[in-house]
C-alpha cells in the first residue's frame, strides 16, 4: 500500500478526535493528543510493512479503520469507557468493518449508526447549546 503520510494522519487523528470527544468527558487537547500518538503508531507499524506485495487487497480506508480501532482497544482496555463508542440504542460498543467506505460505526444488531468522525455528541448536542 502507499505510504502513510503526515496529512493522512493529520485527517485520521482529527476524525478519530472528533468521535473521542462527542461522547467521552475529555478536555479537547486530551483527544487531541491521543489520537494523534494512536495515528502516529499505526503509521509507523503500517510502513514498517511496507514490502508485502497484496496492495490490490487493501480496502481503501484501511489506515483510519486501524487507527479508530487502536483507539478503540486502547480506551477499553484502560478502562476509560469499556463500551466506547457505545451504541445509541443498546448498552454495546459499535464496531466499524475494514470493508466499508466510508466507515460507519455499526450497531451489531441495526447496522450502520453514524460515520467514522460523525459521532452524534452525547445528552447535550451542540447545535442546542449554541
Ligand atoms: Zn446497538
Amino acid at each position: 500500500m502507499v505510504e502513510v503520510g503526515p496529512e493522512e494522519i493529520r485527517e485520521v487523528a482529527e476524525l478519530v478526535a472528533h468521535d473521542l470527544l462527542a461522547t467521552l468527558d475529555w478536555p479537547p487537547e486530551r483527544a487531541m493528543l491521543f489520537a494523534r500518538e494512536r495515528a502516529q503508531e499505526v503509521a509507523e507499524s503500517l510502513n514498517r510493512n511496507q514490502d508485502d506485495d497484496d496492495e490490490d487487497s487493501v480496502p481503501p480506508h484501511y489506515f483510519a479503520f486501524c487507527v479508530a480501532e487502536e483507539a478503540q482497544l486502547v480506551v477499553h482496555d484502560y478502562q476509560w469507557d469499556t463500551s466506547w463508542p457505545t451504541c445509541p440504542n443498546h448498552p454495546h460498543p459499535m464496531w466499524l468493518r475494514s470493508g466499508d467506505h466510508p466507515l460507519v460505526w455499526r450497531c451489531r444488531n441495526e447496522g450502520a449508526v453514524a460515520p467514522l468522525g460523525g459521532l452524534p455528541d452525547g445528552p447535550v448536542s451542540k447545535d442546542a447549546s449554541s
